[in-house]
């Protein structure tokens, strides 16, 4: 018997959730495939060992419009300023949310926090049919709609859809699926990631410092912790992963300085090997891609999620008033309205990367005056808090500011 849906959203990611969410909102019925089994009963508050993911306003303002910010409030740190510096070299990048007049420029949450404040949402939806674990096997296309073959406690369920969401990652099966290329990018880095207590308090700020290695950042958590993301190069993984606390601790420190005291107490430490994949096209007929299977960008610059929150809310904002959600008129409008943030982000944290960890000496003093440049001149610094905060290119209405 085949199975037949409006939706089909393939990954319950946190970009795949937040889409269903979003559906559901806008009065629009899906069914929501996840490979992984549901979990929804994770305490509130997280475990401090998470990856933390910093939220750009624009996404805050969308997981309020969406109900979830109140299951994540209590765990959210405040970023309020951001300080961006090179190991060695002058000039320095501050932002701060008084300047781009703002109470906030962002906050940040545990990841598994905020994936079990989406589930927890999703199960008071009612347009949308959650399975789990039920994974894709494999889609082919009809006249005008995907069937898809999904295996689901042992056996195979075919379910028709007149438009697929891929929202399965950067090894996306939907992409592959569709005939659609994906370019990679091994940065030849590895990311690890914990939480750790600092003996010196600078509130409500964000840091990022680049350095040869790569970057290293500490990010502001409640009960005086901070999330710590340190970069190292892909030959140094298995000593650094091998790494008592004590000499991991060491290693932060001397990357990082003492702007903010002496770094103690990590938590359990988390590693990702990190790799951009980008997909050749984000739409085929009648299927889109969204979040990490359209592109997965570097985390240094906190985009991925941000990003893939605002490919779902421009997607379901597209849908809400159409009969038919798999056009070819309404995917190119999804296209062309994504491109503008999509290039933009892609650029900026590629560009991120290869400006602020060539250890070229010749680039130091352009580094240095581009900081100066970006700190001293408000417009310009205004411009790249904007875009920071998730505001670039069209962006969809439940992210923007609540107007007076
Ligand atoms: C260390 C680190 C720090 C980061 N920090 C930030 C940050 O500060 N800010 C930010 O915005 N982003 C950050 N990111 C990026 C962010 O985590 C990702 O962009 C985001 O989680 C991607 O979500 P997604 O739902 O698109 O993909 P995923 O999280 O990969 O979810 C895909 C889902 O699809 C499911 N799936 C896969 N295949 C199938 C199938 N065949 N059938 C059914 N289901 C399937 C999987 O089980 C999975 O649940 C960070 C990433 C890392 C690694």
């Amino acid at each position: 018997m085949t199975q037949r849906t409006d939706i089909l959203i393939v990954g319950g990611g946190l970009v795949g959730a937040s889409l269903a969410l979003a559906l559901d909102a806008a009065g629009r019925s899906a069914t929501l495939l996840e490979a992984a089994p549901a979990r929804t009963n994770q305490a509130a508050g997280g475990d401090d060992n998470d990856r933390n993911l910093v939220l750009a306003r624009a996404s805050v303002n969308a997981l309020k419009a969406l109900q979830v910010w109140p299951h994540l409030d209590a765990a959210a740190g405040t970023i309020r300023r951001v300080e961006v510096s090179r190991a060695g070299e002058f000039g320095k990048l501050r932002m701060t949310a008084a300047d781009a007049g703002v109470d906030a420029l962002g906050r940040v949450v545990p990841g598994s926090v905020l994936g079990t404040a989406l589930q927890r949402q999703l199960a008071a939806c009612r347009r949308i049919e959650r399975l789990a674990p039920a994974k894709l096997l494999a889609l082919a296309p009809m006249e005008s709609s995907w069937h898809a073959r999904v295996a689901m406690a042992g056996e195979e369920r075919n379910i028709e859809a007149r438009l697929v969401v891929g929202a399965d990652g950067s090894d996306s099966l939907v992409r592959a699926q569709l005939g659609i290329g994906a370019q990679e990018h091994d940065y030849g880095q590895s990311l690890f990631v914990c939480t750790v207590e600092c003996g010196r308090d600078i509130p409500d700020c964000a840091f990022e410092r680049f350095t040869d290695e790569g970057p290293v950042a500490l990010l502001p958590l409640p009960n005086q912790r901070r999330g710590l993301v340190l970069t190292v190069s892909a030959d140094r993984h298995d000593e650094v992963a091998g790494m008592d606390d004590a000499a991991f601790i060491a290693l932060a420190q001397q990357r990082f300085g003492w702007k903010l005291g002496k770094l103690s107490r990590p938590g359990k430490r988390f590693v990702h090997r990190i790799r951009r994949v980008l997909a050749g096209a984000v739409i085929a007929p009648r299927a889109v891609l969204v979040g990490n299977a359209a592109q997965a960008v570097h985390p240094i610059g906190a985009q991925g999620f941000n990003l893939g929150l605002r490919d779902a809310l421009t997607l379901a904002e597209l849908i809400a008033g159409a009969d038919d959600p798999g056009t070819a008129n309404l995917l190119n409008e999804y296209a062309s309205r994504r491109q503008p943030d999509r290039d933009g982000v892609l650029a900026f944290s590629h560009g991120l990367i290869a400006l602020g960890c060539l250890p070229q000496p010749a680039l130091a003093p352009l580094r240095s005056l581009a900081m100066l440049a970006l700190g001293g001149i408000p417009p310009l610094r205004h411009a790249v808090a904007r875009r920071g905060m998730g505001f670039r290119g069209e962006p969809p209405t439940a992210a923007l500011d609540a107007g007076p």
